[in-house]
């Protein structure tokens, strides 16, 4: 029979892919189901960035290109690293993937030994421990509760450091808290790493242009200039763009530490995808003002949730800087029966429980912090509406 691999052994099917299968097959079987469980905008990839693609095809962009990506948009991600973070790197210095997951991919499997330790800020995105575990590191999963604004201490940071951590990941806006680091937040953690020259920092940017209320968002190597040899950039313009399905993500650092991440690349997918690398670089050189405009649908969306929630008691939900997540406190249902008698012991159970009244969120536990649920509010705010409903409707039957 079939066994897999050591490395994937302890790496369970994700919770996530449980209820959204479940979900799905509830919907299809006819209930009117809204799942509140992607991490993708529900907007198109803007008209602009299309033709950009369709023009290249034409042109004939359909080869293999340069490895991590081709001269072209590697300029292009250096303008955008220049202009909007005021961070300047040489084309050496930049690398690109089939999305800032194989970036953070290449990165860890470029890096660590066995052994070796990733310092994980919790709750935290389920993909950052698996692709640690894959590559052979063990994460450490340090708990950033809503107490704390889900931000990590640096007194905590500085606690958790031991001689085989090689890496801190930051992921600000966070995914699923959307919580957000300030500039001087992250300066208390760089005091932090310049202390332990073994620590490099993971910069996830992921969610940079989803930020509400002026929050300003910084990132690491600006912050802190003098550890930039240890840092390294991640984005992408999935999240910004609406380009989930194209597949472009990129990073900036040290050049021996981008070599590294190609020669990975090299033996996995090769280059990214040509067509989606000319649709990248409109979508990085094109007029920015799509990027506000849905900002502003996002930031009236998290105020619906977050207004909806905080209405419902035994529900808590801190205001998000940015992304489009609200990671609610259950904590107040916990304990409770529903209507069948059956006891609400965890966020799975909330979860389970919601189902049933045809809204899929998922669990906290599910990134490592409990009992909380993420919504994620990448959708209409008819929909949002009426699964608030559902929610409220359902909480208050709890006994
Ligand atoms: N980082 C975070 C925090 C995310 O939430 C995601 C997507 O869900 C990614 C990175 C990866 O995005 P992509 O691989 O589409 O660029």
């Amino acid at each position: 029979g079939f066994s897999p691999a050591p490395r994937i052994a302890t790496i369970g099917v994700s919770e996530i892919l449980r209820i959204t299968a479940k979900a799905g097959a509830l919907k299809r079987a006819g209930r009117p189901m809204i799942v509140l469980g992607a991490g993708e905008p529900d907007f198109d990839t803007p008209e602009p960035i299309k033709n950009a693609a369709i023009r290249a095809i034409g042109a004939g962009a359909t080869k293999y290109t340069a490895l991590d990506g081709s001269p072209e948009l590697k300029e292009a991600v250096r303008r955008k690293f220049s202009r909007e973070n005021g961070l300047v790197f040489t084309q050496d210095e930049v690398t690109c993937g089939a999305g800032a997951k194989q970036i953070l991919y290449n990165a860890f499997m470029a890096t660590l030994a066995e052994g070796d330790e990733v310092v994980i800020p919790t709750p935290y995105w389920t993909s950052y421990s698996d692709i640690v575990t894959i590559a052979g590191g063990r994460p450490v999963l340090l708990p950033c509760g809503a107490e704390a604004g889900f931000r990590l201490q640096p007194a905590q940071l500085e606690a958790a450091i031991t001689p085989r951590t090689r890496w801190l990941l930051l992921n600000s806006p966070s995914n699923p808290s959307g919580a957000g680091y300030r500039a001087e937040d992250l300066a208390a953690l760089a005091a932090v790493i310049r202390r332990h020259p073994q620590v490099w920092v993971m910069s996830d940017d992921m969610y940079e242009h989803i930020v509400y209320d002026g929050f300003r968002f910084a990132t690491f190597a600006a912050v802190a200039p003098d550890l930039t040899e240890r840092t390294l950039t991640v984005n992408g313009v999935s999240k910004a763009y609406a380009m989930t399905g194209w597949r472009i993500g990129y990073g900036g650092g040290p050049s021996a530490l981008i070599k590294a991440m190609a020669v990975v690349q090299s033996q996995a997918t090769s280059c990214p995808c040509s067509v989606s690398q000319a649709a990248a670089i409109a979508a990085l050189d094109g007029p920015q003002d799509v990027v506000a405009e849905r900002r502003m649908a996002f930031q009236r969306r998290r105020d619906l949730v977050v207004q909806g929630l905080n209405a419902v008691p035994g529900l808590d939900c801190p205001v998000p800087d940015g992304a489009f997540y609200t990671f609610a406190s259950c904590a107040g249902l916990i304990g409770t029966r529903t209507p069948e008698g059956r006891v609400i012991g965890s966020d799975r159970d909330v979860a389970d429980y919601l189902l049933d009244a045809d809204v899929a969120v998922v669990p906290g536990s599910c990134f490592g912090l409990e009992p909380f649920f993420r919504i994620s509010y990448a959708t209409s705010d008819e929909e949002l509406r009426v699964a608030l409903a559902r929610i409220a409707q359902a909480c208050s039957a709890l006994v």
